[in-house]
């Protein structure tokens, strides 16, 4: 284990809280991920301004990021090997998916 695993290992976090209590901490991280995404898609665009800069909006994403991972990291229900194995497959849909559509062969049945 090198310095960055061991900074980051909180493995001691279940010990206090049930995996009840972490999964209702990843569902408030991931509400406060898709919050800070929207906010730097606000950024992209002059539409709807805010008063955040592009750069404090992708401070903000980072954070949340780490957030849903670090509980993520503590539920030990999440199977890692098999979470890659669907982002490949998925992937591979999404990719094809936009490839038909610029041929303009799209399904619209279809879902991500
Ligand atoms: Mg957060």
């Amino acid at each position: 284990m090198n310095d960055g695993q061991k900074r980051f290992d909180q493995r001691d976090i279940p010990s206090f809280l049930p995996t009840w209590e972490l999964l209702a901490m990843l569902a408030e991280e991931c509400c406060e991920l898709g919050q800070a995404a929207l906010k730097v898609r606000r950024c992209l665009d002059d539409l709807n301004p805010t008063r955040m800069t592009f750069n404090e909006a992708l401070a903000k994403l980072n954070e949340e990021w780490a957030d849903v991972l670090l509980v993520i990291r503590q539920l030990n229900i999440i199977d890692q090997p098999l979470v890659y194995e669907i982002m490949n497959q998925k992937h591979e849909r999404w990719l094809n998916h936009l490839r038909e559509h610029e041929k303009g062969e799209t399904d619209h049945g279809q879902e991500n």
